[in-house]
C-alpha cells in the first residue's frame, strides 16, 4: 500500500543546479555511504586525485561527512554547479540527505506530512513542478526515508503551560487545519492574517485542553478565529513600536538566523566562536554598526534598519505559502523543530517574519537602498530557514525563552514594525 502523504500543494521545486545547497550544508554520511564513496575511484580524477573526499565530522569523531574546499563548497560540487558523483553514478549514488534535500518527512498520525527547506533559492522563488506533478519523485524519496510501517508518534504537546494535555491526532489535526486556514483567505492580506493567528494561538496557549476535545475544541475554535480576527485593528498603525527589551531580545534572534556556520569553521572553531560572541555583544547593545556575520550583511549602523523599508510586491504571497507549506508539513513544532509545543512551534515560526524583513532591510542597507526588493526579500528567506529548526542554537534554552518572552508582547508589534 502506497505511503499516505500530505503533500505541499502550493510549492513548486525543481533543482536549477545553483550549488547552493552543496555550499552551505554540512553533509554527514553512513559509513555505507562512506565505503561507497571512496569505492568510486576518485583518487584517479584529475580534480580529486590529492583531496580526502570523506573525513571524520570532528577531530575524535567515528561519524562521517563530505569534505569541503577553503570556501566551504562540497569538495564533489563542479564550478558548472552540478554534482560529480550524481554525473558520473547517477543520482542513486548520492548520499542519502543530498538526495532528499530541500524536502522534509514528518510524522502526521497515519500520514506523514512533506514540507520543503526555504534555504534553496529554487523553493523560495517557487520554480519546477507542483508537489502533485513530482509526486513520484517524492514517494520515491519518502520510501527511502521513513519505514515501511511507520509506527504512530504521540502528536505533539500542545502549549507550553500544559505539556501534558496531549491531544489524539484527530484534534491535533484540528488545530494544523485551522492554522492553515487562516492563511487560505488572501484578501485581508498576510500581515493581517498573520497577527489574527498570533492572537489565536496565544488564546490557545493559555487554554487547558483537559477537557476541551471533539466537537467542544470545533466549537473553541470557531469561537476563537473569528474573535481573532476582529481584534486586529483596522488601521495597523495603531499598534506601538516594540519595547527596547523586545528589539534586544529580537536582534539577538536575528544574529543567530544571520550566522553564517560554513563547514570552514570547523577548521577554525575559535575564530568562529569569537566572531558569534562578539557579534551577539554588539547586537544586545543595538547602537553603532551592526557586526559582519557574513559577507553580503555589511556592517550598517542599526538606526538605518529602524526606518521604513516598505512592503515588497512578493511579500504576501511567499510569507502565505512559507507559513502554510510549514503548519501543513509539519514543519515548526514537534520532532521537526526541537519537539516544542504547537503554540510554541508556531510563534517560532511568526518570528521568522520580522527576521527576514530585518534582514531584508540589513541587505538594502548594505546596498545603499532605503527599500527592499523581492530579491532581497528572498535571499533573507533563505538564510533565515537555513536556520530555523535545524540550528542548535536556536534550540538551547535562552533562544527559546526569548522566543516564549517575545510571544507575550512584542511579536505582533514587531510584524507590524518591520512590515512598513
Ligand atoms: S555530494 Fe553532490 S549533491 Fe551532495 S553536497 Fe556534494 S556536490 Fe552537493
Amino acid at each position: 500500500m502506497p505511503l499516505p502523504l500530505e503533500l505541499p500543494v502550493l510549492q513548486r521545486w525543481g533543482c536549477q543546479s545553483c550549488g547552493e545547497c552543496c555550499k552551505r550544508h554540512l553533509v554527514e554520511i553512513t559509513g555505507d555511504e562512506r565505503d561507497r564513496i571512496l569505492s568510486q575511484g576518485w583518487e584517479h580524477d584529475a580534480d580529486l586525485k590529492s583531496v580526502r573526499t570523506v573525513v571524520p565530522l570532528g577531530r575524535w569523531s567515528r561519524r562521517w561527512r563530505l569534505n569541503h574546499t577553503a570556501d566551504g563548497s562540497c569538495v564533489f560540487l563542479r564550478p558548472d554547479g552540478l554534482c560529480r558523483i550524481h554525473a558520473q553514478f547517477g543520482e542513486a549514488a548520492k548520499p542519502l540527505a543530498c538526495r532528499v534535500y530541500p524536502y522534509a518527512f514528518h510524522p502526521s498520525g497515519k500520514r506523514v506530512a512533506v514540507s520543503l527547506r526555504y534555504s534553496c533559492p529554487s523553493v523560495v522563488a517557487n520554480h519546477g513542478p507542483t508537489a502533485k506533478e513530482a509526486e513520484k519523485d517524492i514517494r520515491r524519496l519518502a520510501k527511502a526515508v521513513v519505514p515501511d510501517r511507520p509506527r504512530e508518534t504521540p502528536p505533539p504537546a500542545v502549549s507550553t503551560g500544559n505539556r501534558l494535555d496531549r491531544l489524539d491526532w484527530p484534534d491535533f489535526r484540528k488545530l494544523i487545519d485551522a492554522l492553515d486556514e487562516s492563511f487560505a483567505d488572501p484578501a485581508p492580506g498576510f500581515l493581517r492574517n498573520l497577527l489574527g493567528a498570533v492572537f489565536w494561538v496565544s488564546l490557545v496557549e493559555q487554554a487547558s485542553f483537559e477537557k476541551i476535545r471533539g466537537a467542544r475544541l470545533d466549537e473553541f475554535l470557531s469561537l476563537v478565529r473569528p474573535a481573532a480576527a476582529a481584534e486586529v485593528p483596522q488601521d495597523l498603525s495603531e499598534f506601538v513600536a516594540p519595547t527596547a527589551v523586545g528589539h534586544m531580545m529580537f536582534r539577538l534572534l536575528v544574529g543567530q538566523y544571520a550566522r553564517l556556520e560554513t563547514t570552514a569553521d570547523l577548521n577554525h572553531p575559535w575564530r568562529a566562536r569569537w566572531r558569534n560572541v562578539s557579534g551577539s555583544i554588539r547586537l544586545t547593545r543595538g547602537k553603532g554598526l551592526l557586526p559582519p556575520l557574513r559577507r553580503e550583511l555589511k556592517p550598517v549602523p542599526f538606526e538605518a534598519l529602524e526606518e521604513p523599508f516598505g512592503w515588497p510586491a512578493a511579500a504576501d504571497e511567499l510569507f502565505s505559502r512559507y507559513v502554510r507549506t510549514k503548519v501543513g508539513g509539519m514543519h515548526f513544532c514537534g520532532p521537526a523543530y526541537y519537539d516544542v509545543p504547537f503554540t510554541e512551534g508556531f510563534f517560532a515560526l511568526a518570528l521568522v517574519v520580522p527576521a527576514t524583513l530585518y534582514l531584508a532591510r540589513w541587505l538594502a542597507a548594505a546596498d545603499d537602498r532605503s527599500s527592499i526588493t523581492n530579491e532581497d526579500l528572498f535571499a533573507a528567506l533563505a538564510m533565515a530557514d537555513h536556520h530555523h529548526g535545524y540550528s542548535p542554537f536556536l534550540a538551547g534554552s535562552s533562544a527559546r525563552s526569548r522566543v516564549r518572552a517575545l510571544a507575550k508582547g512584542d511579536l505582533p508589534k514587531l510584524c507590524v514594525w518591520y512590515s512598513r
